[in-house]
């Protein structure tokens, strides 16, 4: 499923190639510990937290949790993650057995869906038969007004084609929902493997024509002499896509996404591709406004639509068609797109037991039907109590913080503690549930009930084009492990799932959460005032509310961010891309400063040492749990390129060694590796 392009999330999203992302385990400890909060085992004390705080605060943890071969990447994320999928099981096992669910009942349909992923004697033996109207409209193909109207229909059951269509609201106007038109089209997940000469992306490039080659062969429709030379053609077409489209660091600007038109102009864009019929068959005929997010990239469609042939259009149809479902599919579909995007792409050895996709696919398509029924079991009424004083006294904290900045002028400070004290709140689950009620799942085959899934969830967007803001709506489900900042909506977000520890124990002191969910809702809230957050104002429209000087020097201040990130290195040669990374690794600054003021106040001056630990060191050390991690170097060489977040180490590493503190808590002293003179610690916050 889509993650919203401008949501800004605490982590990559976990489920980042929804099928693939399998990530599993035998359950070894409860999430819920009454064990020590910090516990000095995990730690590596042959290292001194002057030299590396990360691998000081993690280092027996890393050591004695090799990953497993079903993941790309294990920590606290995941971990939690891990646990969730058993109490979600329970859940569904619980469904399934329930004598007295009604028809038509979002327990009913939880149940028919997880037994029908579970029936594999009826997925082995259909095989793609589910998917033959779908093949058969496809070949049947003649012309350009047919390519669209399949088109449609695929997006319909979110394949995505050529380009993504979804709801968000207005830059401009946050009161209205519209239809957003985004680049995509390609099977890699970045432009740049396509584009780029580098080893890794050659290597990539051969594979995943290979994958294209075999995933082809497999639906019995082409030879495989002939599924090589298709591949090649799909492989051009998505070459031209990659072509046109704008890179991840281009994105990042809001205004460059921003050319809001009418249908008229739409058409006046990409005159070749007939974009009235298009929106008619999705639904939406009389469509008023629609941002085209890259224009550049629409009109490269409609030139396309007329220079690729209509037999190359089929080709890339089916190939998306099957790509997307092939993970409800029969073993061998499954497993052959495991073995690209699972292990070729991230280094996964190994899939995850079948109950586990499972569980992740039933908590996906059935959303907040699955969250409501998680919330009732899981999550208690005291952790939303807590949760609400951590954010009362970080918000204190960010005024005050804001208040003493010696870059931002006086009248933006007025603005910027405005845009704060109107920060939006929501914890744990919404207060409104979705309604089910109008889809279909059945005992039918278990792709069929996917494709009915996503299709509701088509309806449900494009229903909202040009309608007014849902303000009680989520965009992340109660049971999803992360946490995020809406500018739009100048809302900051905390699923029910991310309230456990090690980022939220209710058994540990202020220290602990402090460095665990202190930080996070810290790096939430920044993200309101950094370099996107400056473009929305308090009502989530685009609308700088700061001065030319205030940009200036936030540039001034936060260039050297840039060039300390770069300069992280990983595996020999890699680094952070300290551009694409920025908003985050401010974000990252701002929740570690902002939440450990926060902390100070709470502790009134009380120093007690934990297991020999004060405050101020168990503070950092839980921030430091947070973010401890096992990763693939196949994964992390992706994330570099894709992920606007930093790696692990480096959201440890670099805020602990700039934060003043830090150096007094842990007696750092000149002649430790990591010592960065007073003068040159950079402070956003
Ligand atoms: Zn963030």
């Amino acid at each position: 499923m889509l993650i919203k392009n401008n949501l800004l999330l605490i982590t990559a999203s976990i489920a980042l190639i929804t099928a693939c992302s399998n990530e599993s385990t035998n359950k070894t400890e409860s999430s819920n510990m009454t064990a020590k909060s910090i516990n000095p085992e995990n730690m590596d004390t042959t290292i001194t937290p002057g030299t590396d705080f990360y691998m000081y605060a993690n280092g027996n943890w890393i050591k004695n949790n090799p990953i497993k071969e079903e993941y790309s990447v294990f920590g606290s994320f995941h971990k939690l993650d891990e646990d969730n999928t058993n109490m979600l099981k329970e859940l569904f096992e619980n469904a399934v057995n329930s004598k007295d669910s009604k028809e038509n009942s979002n327990l009913k349909k939880i149940a028919d869906f997880y037994s029908s992923g579970l029936d594999t004697v009826t997925i082995e033996k259909l095989k793609t038969e589910p998917l033959k109207p779908y093949f058969d409209e496809i070949s049947a193909i003649k012309n350009t007004t047919d390519l669209i109207t399949q088109l449609a229909k695929l997006q319909s059951i979110e394949v995505y084609p050529m380009f993504y269509i979804y709801g968000n609201q207005d830059d401009k106007n946050s009161k209205i929902v519209i239809a957003q038109v985004m680049q995509g089209g390609i099977g890699l997940p970045d432009r740049d493997y396509y584009l780029s000469n580098d080893k890794q992306s050659q290597m990539l490039r051969k594979e995943y024509v290979k994958y294209i080659t075999n995933l082809l062969t497999l639906t019995g429709k082409y030879k495989e002499n002939e599924a090589g030379k298709i591949a090649n053609n799909i492989m051009n077409i998505e070459t031209k896509f990659a072509k046109a489209s704008m890179t991840r660091v281009e994105m990042r600007d809001p205004q460059k996404l921003y050319h809001k038109m009418t249908l008229d102009e739409l058409q006046k864009l990409s005159p070749d591709f007939n974009w009235n019929t298009y929106f008619t068959l999705i639904g939406k005929p009389d469509i008023k406004e629609i941002n085209v997010n890259q224009p550049d990239f629409i009109k490269e469609i409609g030139k396309m639509t007329n220079s690729i042939s209509i037999n190359d259009w089929k080709d890339y149809l089916t190939f998306n068609l099957i790509n997307t479902y092939a993970s409800y599919l029969s073993s061998d579909f499954e497993k052959t797109k495991f073995g690209f995007y699972g292990t070729i792409l991230s280094g996964k050895t190994k899939m995850k037991d079948r109950w586990k996709r499972i569980v992740e696919a039933t908590s996906g398509m059935l959303g907040e039907a699955v969250g409501k029924i998680y919330v009732e079991k899981y999550f208690p009424a005291e952790a939303k109590t807590r949760m609400l004083e951590l954010v009362k006294n970080l918000k204190f904290s960010l005024k005050e913080h804001i208040q003493q900045l010696t870059w931002m002028t006086p009248e933006t400070k007025i603005k910027a503690v405005e845009k704060l004290e109107t920060i939006n709140l929501k914890i744990g689950y919404p207060d409104k549930w979705r309604d089910y009620s109008s889809l279909k799942i059945t005992n039918q085959p278990y792709v069929l009930n996917v494709i009915s899934a996503n299709n509701f969830e088509f309806k449900r967007k494009v229903a909202e084009f040009d309608k007014p803001v849902d303000r009680a709506k989520w965009d992340m489900t109660p049971q999803t492990v992360n946490a995020y900042y809406n500018p739009n909506m100048n809302e900051i977000v905390f699923p029910a799932a991310i309230l456990q520890p090690p980022f939220f124990n209710k058994d540990a002191d202020d220290a602990v959460n402090y460095g665990g969910i202190g930080a996070v809702i810290g790096h939430e809230m920044t993200h309101g005032f950094d370099d996107q957050g400056c473009q929305y104002d308090k009502d989530g429209n685009l609308k700088n509310w700061w001065t030319q000087q205030d940009i200036d020097n936030f540039k001034k201040q936060t260039a050297p961010l840039i060039v300390t990130y770069n300069n992280f290195k990983f595996l020999d040669s890699l680094h952070v891309n300290g551009e694409l990374t920025l908003g985050e690794n401010i974000a990252d600054f701002g929740g570690v400063s902002v939440s450990l003021d926060a902390l100070k106040k709470t502790l009134k001056g009380n120093e007690e040492a934990i297991d020999g630990f004060t405050p101020i060191q168990r503070y950092y050390l839980s921030f430091a749990e947070i973010w401890r991690q096992q990763i693939r170097d196949q994964e992390l060489m992706r994330r570099l390129k894709e992920d606007v977040h930093s790696p692990a180490r480096a959201r440890v590493n670099i805020p602990v060694y700039h934060s003043d503190d830090f150096y007094k808590a842990f007696n750092i002293k000149e002649t430790d590796s990591r010592f960065i003179q007073p003068d040159k610690r950079i402070k956003i916050w």
